[in-house]
């Protein structure tokens, strides 16, 4: 039932129409019989809308694509890890104060530990935006070594320093030596299905392989990993756990990741 006491959380992101987290958080709201809603918002004025969550008293947020770093300065504290990666994918609204967190690092290490131990692992990272950097401060935490391979050298190269790894141009993907190959870019997402950020030489048997695009499940980069003998690791995972994280941290409660994960499959 919806009434005074209903809670209101949602996502900030523009685009934001193709965005699951409205359905995953909804079931996973409903299930626990929680008094609250979470809608999509298609943000285009930042400072304002951030003042519409103070004023509204939104109790928790998602901010995705283009807002992730936009964000910060309307925030009054950042969690050690968001500081620490320098950009926030959560935001908590609790006793008049707005906090923001990051939670695709540790979505990303959970969905990895799945299939791997991370410490001590060579780990070529495609990409150097926002996904990127959460994953990658998230694998030299866990005692990874990082190379990031991306088109543009300067982006790459920025990202490579911040957590003392290593910069290659994305078209020597093939000559990489690495354990763990994570593509964070958006490559081969629904409806440019039939691309992927490397060829297939750049898979060797054994490696443990994700990709953090969901849509499709299986991605054309998934899909050569296998053919190759990788291991694999769709986007699924890491979506589910960082919301799952999202959920605690808003709700204080144990998130029913079983729910959110089959909610999210079924409308794929
Ligand atoms: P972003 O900040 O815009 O970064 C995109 C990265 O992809 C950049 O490094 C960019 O390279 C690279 N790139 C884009 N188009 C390219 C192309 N045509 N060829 C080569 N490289 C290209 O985006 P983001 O926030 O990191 O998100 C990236 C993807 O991850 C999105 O698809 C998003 O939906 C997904 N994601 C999934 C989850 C999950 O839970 N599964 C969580 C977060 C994000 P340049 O530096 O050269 O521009």
């Amino acid at each position: 039932m919806i009434d005074v006491n209903t809670k209101l959380y949602g996502v900030f992101g523009d685009p934001v129409g193709h965005s699951l987290s409205p359905l995953m958080h909804n079931a996973a709201l409903r299930y626990l019989g929680l008094n609250a809603v979470y809608l999509a918002f298609q943000v285009q004025d930042l400072p304002r809308a951030m003042d519409g969550v103070r004023a509204l008293g939104i109790s928790g947020l998602s901010i995705t694509i283009p807002h992730k770093i936009a964000v910060i300065p309307y925030l009054d504290c950042l969690t050690p890890l968001a500081q620490h990666i320098g950009a926030v994918n959560t935001v908590i609204y609790r006793s008049g104060i707005l906090e923001g967190d990051n939670t695709d690092s540790q979505g990303a290490m959970l969905a990895l530990r799945e299939k791997t131990d991370l410490a001590g692992k060579r780990v070529g990272l495609i990409g150097a935006g926002g996904a990127a950097r959460a994953i990658a401060f998230g694998l030299i935490q866990a005692g990874a070594s990082v190379t990031v391979l991306n088109r543009s050298a300067d982006k790459g190269q920025h990202l490579a320093e911040a957590v003392r790894g290593t910069f290659a141009p994305l078209d020597q993907s093939a000559e990489l030596e690495c354990d763990i190959l994570i593509n964070t870019t958006p490559l081969g997402m629904f409806p440019h299905t039939n691309k992927s950020p490397v060829p297939s030489s750049a898979f060797k048997p054994g490696m443990v392989v994700m990709d953090i695009v969901y849509k499709p499940l299986m991605t054309l980069f998934l899909q050569q990993a296998q053919a190759q003998g990788c291991d694999i690791v769709d986007g699924l995972s890491m979506f589910v756990y960082q919301g799952a994280f999202q959920f605690s941290a808003w709700t204080g409660l144990e998130a029913p990741r079983q729910i959110m994960r089959e909610t999210v499959l079924s409308a794929l």
